[in-house]
């Protein structure tokens, strides 16, 4: 088994937090995979191309290189370079993430990411993190864990964070998309949101993040 850890569950679950806490502690790179996924938005929101349109989206794939660095100090998200553009905190919207999950529906999106996240992570020591890196795209990770919490819990994880990067948000309208998002993630046929058969299920309901940090990092140590 590869030395990559994936960390797979629905929004506001906390993942991305705990993913670069875990990954600055074991000393591996964190691979923000939903941020490419967004990245994949954002370029059909610059280049107004509608997501079903198979013919400009394989295009728009085929001159797509996504660039990931590690997130600022004290900042929670990787920095991601759009054909060495950076794009700010606009990739991080709840907008985009709808549009991302339409976007991550469609197979040749899915085969074509799926593709440069082995790339980034076939020499291991990752923290893979998204919906489906247990399952799909490392499934022969050493550790595996699936991230959830109830989604009002979820909602209100999540409206801090946008608040903290200067956003405006109704929590009642969020908690409607959260849910929303996770029912279109969960349901569709290709690569649905679920955890992989050997993952460690976490519920952070009733924890904070350096409680879920440690006892994955002690599962990783057993
Ligand atoms: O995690 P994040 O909210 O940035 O992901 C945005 C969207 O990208 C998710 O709602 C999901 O539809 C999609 N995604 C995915 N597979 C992944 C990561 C993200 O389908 N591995």
């Amino acid at each position: 088994r590869k030395p990559i850890v994936t960390i797979d569950g629905p929004s506001g679950g906390g993942k991305s937090t705990v993913s670069r806490l875990l990954a600055a502690k074991l000393q591996f790179t964190y691979l923000d995979t939903g941020a490419m996924y967004r990245a994949v938005a954002y370029q059909c929101r610059e280049q107004g191309i509608d997501p079903d349109d198979n013919a400009r989206v394989t295009n728009l794939l085929s001159m797509l290189r996504i660039t990931l660095l590690p997130p600022d100090p004290g900042e929670d998200d990787v920095r991601v370079l759009i054909n060495d553009r950076e794009v700010g905190t606009s990739l991080r919207t709840p907008e985009m993430g709808m549009l991302a999950s339409r976007v991550s529906a469609m197979p040749l999106v899915r085969a074509s990411l799926t593709g440069m996240q082995q790339e980034m992570g076939a020499a291991g020591y990752i923290v893979a993190e998204g919906r489906d890196t247990g399952t799909v795209v490392f499934p022969q990770a050493a550790w595996k864990f699936f991230l959830d919490a109830s989604p009002e819990v979820r909602a209100h994880r999540r409206a801090a964070q946008l608040r903290s990067k200067g956003m405006e948000v109704d929590e009642q309208a969020l908690l409607q998309q959260i849910v929303q998002r996770d029912k279109e993630d969960s349901e569709r046929s290709i690569a649905p949101l679920m955890a992989a058969a050997d993952a460690h299920i976490i519920d952070s309901t009733g924890l904070d993040v350096a409680e879920v940090v440690n006892l994955m990092l002690r599962i990783i140590q057993e």
